[in-house]
């Protein structure tokens, strides 16, 4: 359920979502805010984040998503985009090994920029190209048992799971917050 009157907020839960570049970090962001998925990408450039205002567990929920806006590319984001995140949206292309590769580096970068409560959900983006996969759902799932993050498949060109993916990650800020 959507709500758009701001008045009624209970909470405002900042997520940043990270990642390499192209795994589809703004494409996620745009099917759960939005519901949209643009095929010229990159149409948001800029934009810090979006929101989306929902309901968990009778509360109302400002989720505001932080995109990274391509700083990813010169390894230059920064602790100021980390500040005060209450999830992480760590995300690889499960059609490209080396985004998978590169996640056990981004969940250092958590736990060096981020606060130590942090819940993070590790999404293997774009599980509509499965004839291309090149990372095993069991490989990802291996990592974040160990870890201890959630994990999901999701396509952010079907829409798949985005949903399911978000709700699960707000779904236990609520539970470590509240
Ligand atoms: P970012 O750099 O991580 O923000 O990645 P983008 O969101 O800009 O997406 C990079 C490219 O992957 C674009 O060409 C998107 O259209 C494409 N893409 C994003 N998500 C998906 C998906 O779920 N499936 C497929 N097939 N392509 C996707």
């Amino acid at each position: 359920m959507n709500i758009n009157d701001d008045e009624t907020i209970d909470y405002v839960y900042k997520v940043v979502v990270i990642g390499d570049s192209a795994v589809g970090k703004t494409q996620m962001l745009s099917r759960f805010t939005k519901n949209e998925f643009f095929f010229d990408s990159k149409s948001t450039i800029g934009v810090e984040f979006q929101t989306r205002t929902l309901n968990i567990q009778s509360k109302v929920i400002k989720a505001q998503i932080w995109d990274t806006a391509g700083q990813e590319r010169y390894r230059a984001v920064t602790s100021a985009y980390y500040r005060g995140a209450l999830g992480a949206m760590l995300v690889y292309d499960i059609s490209k090994r080396e985004s998978f590769d590169h996640v056990a580096r981004w969940v250092e970068e958590l736990r060096v920029h981020a606060d130590k409560t942090i819940v993070i959900a590790l999404i293997g983006n774009k599980a509509d190209l499965e004839e291309k996969r090149a990372v095993p759902s069991e490989d990802a799932m291996e990592f974040a048992e160990n870890q201890g993050l959630y994990f999901f498949e999701t396509s952010a060109l079907t829409g798949d799971n985005v949903e399911a993916a978000f709700f699960k990650l707000l779904e236990e800020i609520y539970s470590v917050v509240s």
